[in-house]
């Protein structure tokens, strides 16, 4: 090597394709561990993600968190809440004032949601009307195959869960577009308008009631089967949770196989390896936390949103049966908040700056600051706090980029870090990054989500 090339070596900072800095062995056990996840993405919305979790994580020792209980170290517990967000901790060696470790995940994702009172009919058509949940380009939503998943409450109180749509015998369900030959109007419209949000109407039925009389058969057909298939009347619509999300499964992506591309990889691509990290987990000397939380894609407001006290309140349940208090644990603690980054998409490439931006296969992503328009609304991690996750991260060997969420003043976003760090826990982004964020389809790398896992298992095992 001759003096530049030394001198670039030692003094220039450069990110590059992970597979030239990984060998053999881990690109193959990032492949199987693709295996796992793609089936993870089996659960599309946050109760599916719930459930499957609290399986997996009985299966592996964990037990329902008891206030009352003091846990031994390596005691492994869970916290349901309301089944739509999850807590998990193993119990370190360290004491709790020694702080905890957070990986912070969100679990729902940008969909189309029933109205409280959806069902209606039209021209002999019947539709369920929807409500958008989360930041969606609406046009990418007509012309779909979508899936129903959620829950019904019938009068009695009894739940009845719905998914239909998922196997090849079960019907799907579609919001229908304009032929290109009428859309001439549509086309002069502005692109947030193009599909607009009240159209957003699936259609779930074209078959009178045989033998009926009066207006409407269509739809009384329609809330005839599903009468015979779930029990509900009408009415019990009013207080159903229904979710319309694409009904195809998480696919290879290349034909290196080489990405994952599925619905709703913001942020279970995060999740997952949140989840797997705490699963695998034996004996760590801090307190590992794995935080699996609702409501990020409307601002985290609600009980199972991250603005809940509900994490604040596990800690000081936790800490009071150690003698100490929640707010000391916190201010000791070191939180990833583990969220999606965009990636570089050589189509759109003015749109992030390319030295500070995340490229697919070039490992997890630590965002110092999310936010929009000057930083507004983000928590902007620290100098220390940086210095300290980026060791962790060298220490393992873990391929890891910076990223930032796009050019300065096109836009921005926002992730859970800021309501985590307000706690006074040190918090900072670490995540995937993503190709098509929020599209109904959306692509991540094989070889980052596998490195989201082991940094997770660096963070857990510090
Ligand atoms: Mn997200
Ligand atoms: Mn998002």
């Amino acid at each position: 090597m001759n003096k530049t090339d030394t001198l670039r070596k030692d003094l220039l900072y450069t990110s590059e394709h992970a597979a030239k800095r990984l060998s053999a062995e881990d690109i193959s056990a990032a492949d199987k561990y693709a295996d796992g996840y793609k089936a993870f993405l089996e659960c599309k919305i946050e109760r599916e993600v719930v459930s499957y979790a609290v399986a997996m994580a009985e299966k592996n020792g964990f037990v329902p968190f008891d206030k009352n209980t003091v846990y031994k170290k390596g005691s492994k517990i869970y916290l349901n809440h309301h089944g739509k967000a999850l807590i998990l901790a193993v119990l370190g060696s360290r004491p709790l004032t020694d702080g905890v470790s957070v990986a912070a995940a969100h679990i729902d994702s940008p969909r189309l949601d029933l109205k409280p009172n959806p069902l209606y009919e039209d021209q002999e058509l019947a539709y369920f009307d929807t409500h958008y949940y989360g930041g969606i380009k609406k046009y990418q939503w007509p012309a779909l195959p979508l899936t129903l998943r959620g829950v019904v409450f019938r009068r009695d109180g009894t739940c009845v869960p719905v998914s239909v749509g998922d196997t090849p015998d079960e019907p799907v369900f579609c919001v229908t577009d304009l032929l290109p030959h009428l859309s001439g109007e549509q086309y002069k419209r502005p692109a947030p308008e193009l599909i607009k949000g009240e159209d957003l109407n699936i259609l779930i039925g074209s078959r009178p009631l045989s033998d009926g009389k009066g207006d409407e058969l269509v739809k009384l057909h329609i809330m005839q089967l599903l009468h015979e298939k779930y029990g509900i009347v009408e009415s019990d619509l009013l207080s159903a949770e229904l979710h319309a999300v694409p009904a195809y499964p998480a696919r290879d992506v290349g034909f290196d196989r080489s990405m994952v591309g599925a619905y709703g990889q913001d942020d279970r691509v995060c999740a997952y390896p949140a989840l797997t990290a705490i699963l695998e987990l034996k004996k760590p000397a801090y307190t590992a936390v794995t935080v699996l939380a609702d409501k990020e894609e409307i601002g985290s407001n609600g009980t199972t949103g991250m603005k809940s006290a509900f994490f604040a309140n596990f800690i000081e349940d936790l800490a009071a049966a150690q003698g100490a208090a929640g707010r000391h644990v916190l201010s000791a603690s070191l939180c990833l908040s583990a969220d999606v980054n965009v990636a570089l998409d050589p189509i759109y490439p003015d749109t992030v700056e390319r030295r500070n931006c995340a490229r697919l296969n070039h490992g997890v992503v630590l965002t110092k600051y999310t936010g929009a328009h000057g930083k507004s609304d983000t928590s902007d991690a620290s100098a220390e706090v940086m210095h300290r996750v980026r060791g962790i991260l060298d220490d393992k060997g873990i391929v890891w980029q910076i990223g930032e969420l796009g050019r300065v003043d096109l836009g921005g976003g926002g992730t859970v870090a800021k309501y985590i760090a307000n706690l006074d826990v040190d918090t900072v982004d670490l995540g995937v990054p993503v190709l098509s964020m929020h599209a109904p389809f959306e692509v991540v790398s094989k070889l980052d989500v596998h490195m989201a896992h082991r940094a997770f298992e660096a963070l857990f095992v510090r």
